[in-house]
């Protein structure tokens, strides 16, 4: 950002793009940048001011759509034309939201359960990825209005929880808007960044994000050790956040009131006010109001003992995070506040109390996402040189070679983006492919892994076993994406498949993975020892059988019978199991074999000197 490049051939001036960071939230979104003058980042703000834009999208009877407060304003009025809360349902199924359902006021379609989740409005159907991208091209104009240039970049946040599926549906979004989004982070690795926390080289701490919304409750245990964001743990609860303080409060003055559930519009006064009361009573002690020309009024203690429940659910998630990530409390170095809902006091407070130390909440916490997600872009950007970021593999990456032993070409916790290669050759004579596949996972033997692809490297010429070179490359780019690539070198036959490295597997069977390596390690050791003598073995049974039958005239028939003896003492040594006979005998039949190769090699080199003077 802010960088001027010179066209060469034109002498012209072309200023740099600006990337731009958003936060795609569930209930409300927004943009912010790096500014180039005073290097801090901005949310960018509507002539009123506003930086928030609520995540709904209304569509009219003609399919044109309004994003934002317009559209909020038409929630009560036009609900099934009034799409919000999108982001709970990107990547997943019908099968997966289908016990939520009762949560959305308009149509969720379910016709296929396993196919992804697709809303109906008139008689469109759009998928959680369309309407996304609506809230994304809202965003995108905004930015592109205030700074009077085209936005085409963005890195985008999403939960530290979201699996691959909903990452990819984010970017996918982010297509469609035509952005090109250069990175997805976690929401709690924005928010540490925002604070500048620990992504200066040589420093390492141990961070809590508590994210308290609308609708949703999130916390996040992190690490940062030089520029490396690893998330311990998250905890929360999908369905707890603003939106419950202002039903309970709601609900207190409804015993009051008692204005009757089916009066729609009361219902709705009564929810705003309580809103409002509830906002106003984070910077008062009282609160009092009209609802349908009756008064109400509350303190901040009573709404503090109505909320206290609520309150409560996020302090123990928080607890069980901790416990996950087999922390304690004094192990935290910073806590860092996001969400609206971390303004009320009560909140603010029982966190600090907690942890044992002063929260971080000095930025806003409606933009604290955004904010830290500009700070990313300005280091993609290549303009904020001392601050890191880089991503690891959570799982090692290899490939299936001979024996079903897993080959790992990139380990586990390897910094992305990496690149790595190894090179492979042929089993048999004239073999003409090669079949790659890619597994996951720490353990010796693929079976154990889990499969990410397969491809047939296929046009090999024909070639004696061993003699075929093939270079098989892993690329693994900034975003998590593994690109596979097999050459064989000497014809240049090449062949390439993209692998999406995470796709499906939730943190807790990482988890899983990585736990069942080190419970097996010592099983894997001795299969995989077994497996590699095997291998071997078996090559020089090939090797064996096949000079016997070509060079028979240059052996004595004992050493004949004798090299069978060997050859079948071998093989039952196989079908034993027996590594360390396997060992015994192959050295054997080696020592015997050695020498009839020798004068083979003799025979040849006599054979084509025949004739020849030497110099
Ligand atoms: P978010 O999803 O992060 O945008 O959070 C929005 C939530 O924060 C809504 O429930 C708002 O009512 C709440 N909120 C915004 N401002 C305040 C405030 N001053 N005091 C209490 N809650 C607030």
């Amino acid at each position: 950002m802010g960088k001027v490049a010179i066209n060469i051939a034109t002498g012209s001036l072309l200023q740099e793009e600006t990337i731009v960071g958003i936060d795609l939230g569930t209930t409300n979104s927004l943009i912010a940048i790096v500014k180039t003058d005073t290097r801090q980042p901005l949310a960018l703000r509507d002539i009123d001011g506003l930086a928030l834009v609520p995540s709904i999208v209304h569509f009219d009877q003609n399919g044109n759509t309004t994003v934002g407060n317009p559209a909020k304003e038409l929630l009560v009025a036009e609900p099934e034309r009034t799409i919000y809360s999108v982001k709970r349902l990107m990547g997943k199924s019908y099968k997966d939201v289908s016990k939520d359902a009762g949560f959305f006021a308009y149509n969720i379609i379910d016709d296929d359960t396993d196919a992804l989740v697709k809303i109906q409005v008139g008689q469109k159907f759009y998928s959680p990825i369309e309407l996304s991208s609506y809230i994304l091209k809202e965003l995108k104009h905004r930015a592109e209005h205030i700074l009077k240039t085209s936005v085409t970049k963005a890195v985008i946040t999403v939960p530290a929880y979201f699996n691959d599926a909903q990452r990819q549906a984010t970017r996918d979004a982010g297509r469609l808007a035509g952005l090109d989004v250069l990175r997805i982070i976690n929401e709690p690795t924005a928010a540490s960044l925002a604070y500048g926390l620990g992504a200066k080289q040589g420093t390492e701490s141990t961070i809590a994000v508590y994210d308290l919304g609308g609708g949703t409750f999130d916390i996040s245990i992190l690490t940062i050790s030089n520029g490396i964001f690893e998330v311990l743990s998250t905890n929360g609860d999908t369905y707890l956040g603003g939106d419950d303080m202002d039903r309970v409060l709601a609900q207190h003055w409804n015993k009051e009131l008692g204005m009757p559930d089916s009066d729609k519009s009361a219902m709705q006064q009564l929810r705003i006010t309580a809103e409002e009361a509830k906002k106003h009573l984070s910077g008062n002690d009282n609160f009092s109001g009209t609802i349908n020309g009756k008064q109400v009024s509350i303190t901040r203690q009573q709404f503090n003992e109505l909320i206290q429940p609520l309150v409560d659910r996020t302090i123990t998630a928080c607890g069980n995070a901790l416990r996950d990530a087999g922390l304690k409390k004094e192990q935290i170095d910073a806590v860092v506040m996001v969400g609206g809902s971390t303004r009320v006091p009560l909140v603010k407070n029982s966190v600090r109390d907690f942890f044992g130390r002063e929260v971080h909440d000095e930025l806003n916490p409606d933009e604290v996402v955004a904010l830290g997600a500009a700070v990313q872009a300005d280091i993609l950007a290549g303009n904020n040189t001392e601050m890191l970021l880089l991503d690891v593999t959570p799982l090692s990456l290899g490939i299936e070679t001979m024996g079903g032993l897993m080959d790992v070409l990139i380990p586990r916790n390897s910094k992305i983006p990496m690149k790595a290669g190894r090179q492979y050759t042929t089993q048999k004579d004239g073999q003409g492919g090669m079949r790659i596949s890619v597994f996951q996972g720490e353990r010796d033997l693929v079976q154990d892994n889990r499969k990410l692809a397969e491809f047939n490297l296929t046009g090999i010429p024909g070639m004696p076993a061993g003699m075929a070179k093939v270079e098989v490359s892993f690329l693994i780019d900034a975003d998590g994406i593994l690109k596979v690539s097999a050459t064989e070198l000497r014809s240049g036959v090449a062949q390439s498949i993209d692998v999406k490295p995470q796709y499906g597997l939730t943190d807790e069977e990482v988890e899983k993975m990585l736990l069942d390596s080190l419970t097996h390690a010592k099983d894997d050791i001795k299969t995989r020892a077994l497996v590699e003598a095997t291998t071997e073995a078996q090559q020089m049974l090939d090797v064996t059988e096949k000079f016997l039958t070509k060079h028979r005239a240059v052996l004595t028939d004992e050493e004949i019978e004798l090299t069978n003896q060997r050859i079948q003492i071998l093989q039952q040594a196989i079908s034993d199991k027996d590594k360390d006979r396997i060992q015994q005998e192959l050295e054997i039949l080696n020592d015997i074999s050695r020498p009839y190769a020798e004068r083979v090699m003799d025979a040849a080199l006599k054979d084509a000197m025949k004739g020849k003077k030497v110099i």
